[in-house]
């Protein structure tokens, strides 16, 4: 919800984020071979292409036969086999059959082998038995899990093994998904050395790629992660975004994006045609973070420079929101986790804290100095989403690192 009375156009990080996805659109479909499909995203729904089971089936290893020829004993006419059309019972008569194998024509039943007893060539059964069948009489019908045409999965669902054995089993050999995302990232700050450099001591390693890079490019949904670099120049920031954004699907900035006189991220950013959807939420780190929609809609994120900033800014804004590009419907809500060791701190701001997880599932405060401090995010494994002035130990939202 807008505030306007506040330097904040939202209030929480999730309105924040819901309002910039609803700026976003999906990207367009392909269809692909089903064994490259492991974590893409369906761009249909999946429906049961016929009935399942296909044709009734037994539920149990014992015998069919018909119900009104009980209480028996019957002779043994015929095998019921799996993976073979149903055989024809004759009146009067029982045959074998095994689980999951069709139910004869003519039968009505399935009698247990645990219920029945078996001489030469005639099965006889337990007495009373008729009165204590269960009601389908241990027999799975046709159509009973699903009919021809149920939705399994609505499209939007992120392909696990679970759907793709589902895709397998209605035969959907190349399914239909969302294409790959290609992303920008663009670091900026005259400070800034590639990983290989040896920096002076007022300057720095790039590490904010490194760690961009790290998790785009594990999505499934990511087909490049396309990296440059710019100086805290005007026209070379404006420069490498736009080329950028010539060929991806969204476009993350790191740094520069504060409100300091060398901060030329948000004025290239006008440049170019991007409409801005916010700049600043109320939380720490990450105050200064900006979130824009570009000339083809495509998704702009700057996020302030500090290490942390862009390790939490990225998980709790950009990858949701190059999730929605990418077809997946929206999902459960991150798990909330009891904090181990509280510490009575509260800030007047959304508070993402860093921890590492405890054997017994809580998480643990991590001693950290500040939106710099790139040891303690290294040995955490997320951080935690504590709303502003809260001191108590949750449970709180926590966003993992590894996803
Ligand atoms: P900025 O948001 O540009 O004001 O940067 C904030 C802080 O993050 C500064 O101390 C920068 O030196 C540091 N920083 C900016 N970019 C990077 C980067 N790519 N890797 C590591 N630190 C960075
Ligand atoms: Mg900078």
């Amino acid at each position: 919800m807008a505030n306007h009375t506040s330097p904040f156009k939202f209030t929480t990080p999730g309105e924040a984020l819901d309002a910039l996805r609803a700026e976003l659109r999906s990207v367009s479909a392909e269809q692909i071979p089903l064994h490259s499909s492991r974590g893409r995203i369906l761009s249909e729904p999946l429906r049961a292409d016929r009935d399942s089971p296909a044709i009734d089936v037994s539920v149990m290893d014992g015998f069919a036969l018909r119900l009104a020829d009980l209480p028996g004993p019957l002779p043994i006419r015929g095998d019921a086999l799996i993976g073979t059309p149903p055989i024809s019972l004759a009146p009067g008569s029982a045959a074998r059959i095994v689980t999951g194998a069709p139910i004869p024509l003519g039968a009505d039943c399935v009698i247990r082998v645990e219920d029945t007893t078996t001489s030469d060539d005639s099965v006889s059964f337990a007495p009373n038995l008729a009165a204590s069948l269960p009601p389908n009489r241990s027999i799975r019908r046709k159509g009973e899990n699903a009919r021809q045409g149920t939705e399994i999965v609505p499209a939007g669902t992120l392909i696990t093994p679970a759907v793709a054995s589902s895709l397998a089993s209605c035969g959907r050999h190349s399914p239909a998904v969302f294409r790959k995302l290609r992303v920008g990232v663009l670091s900026t700050g005259d400070e800034v050395l590639p990983p290989s450099a040896t920096p002076q001591p007022w300057q720095l390693r790039d590490g904010n790629s490194a760690a961009l890079h790290a998790l785009f490019s594990s999505l499934a949904f990511v087909d490049s992660v396309e990296m440059r670099h710019a100086p805290d120049d005007q026209r070379q920031i404006l420069a490498a975004a736009s080329e950028l954004l010539s060929r991806s699907d969204a476009l993350i900035l790191s740094g520069g994006v504060s409100m300091g006189h060398r901060d030329l991220v948000p004025t290239a950013l006008a440049q170019l045609g991007a409409q801005t959807v916010f700049h600043k939420v109320p939380q720490r780190p990450g105050k200064p973070i900006l979130a824009a929609v570009g000339p083809r809609r495509q998704l702009i994120l700057g996020l302030p420079g500090n290490p942390v900033s862009v390790l939490v800014t990225a998980h709790r804004f950009a990858l949701p929101a190059l999730e929605h590009l990418a077809g997946l419907r929206p999902g459960h809500a991150p798990p909330a986790i009891l904090i181990a060791n509280p510490d009575n701190q509260t800030i007047p701001l959304w508070w993402h804290r860093i921890v590492r997880l405890t054997p017994d599932g809580r998480a643990e405060l991590i001693d950290n100095k500040g939106s710099g401090d790139l040891i303690a995010s290294a040995r955490s494994d997320g951080f935690l989403e504590i709303p502003p002035n809260q001191a108590n130990a949750g449970p709180w939202p926590f966003h993992p690192w590894h996803i």
